[in-house]
């Protein structure tokens, strides 16, 4: 098994070499695109530009705004606007390595 990429970037308040900082996961959580990554929500110390990111991701992150990055998961948009149902849905969708902890 390949150890958990937990160096201290999935902390809320941590801030990767590019400014960019953690605020936290996604409510409700989402999968992110790797394969068992959360969805964490970074938002850009130079220009304040919020978008998601895998957590593996964030140590590398670029702001997608100022700095050329790639674009952040868009879905972080809508989550006020789906309420509930969303929610339960996107718990289901999670994969079995997110939710068995
Ligand atoms: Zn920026």
């Amino acid at each position: 098994m390949t150890k958990r990429t937990d160096k201290g970037t999935t902390r809320i308040g941590y801030i990767n070499t590019h400014g960019q900082k953690n605020l936290g996961r996604t409510e409700p959580q989402r999968a992110g695109t790797d394969h068992c990554q959360y969805v964490y929500i970074l938002q850009c110390s130079k220009c304040g530009h919020k978008y998601g990111s895998n957590g593996s991701d964030i140590f590398q992150r670029k702001c997608p705004s100022c700095q050329g990055g790639r674009t952040g998961h868009n879905n972080i948009k809508n989550q006020n606007e789906n309420s509930k149902n969303t929610m339960e849905k996107s718990k289901m969708r999670l994969p079995r390595c997110l939710t068995g902890t």
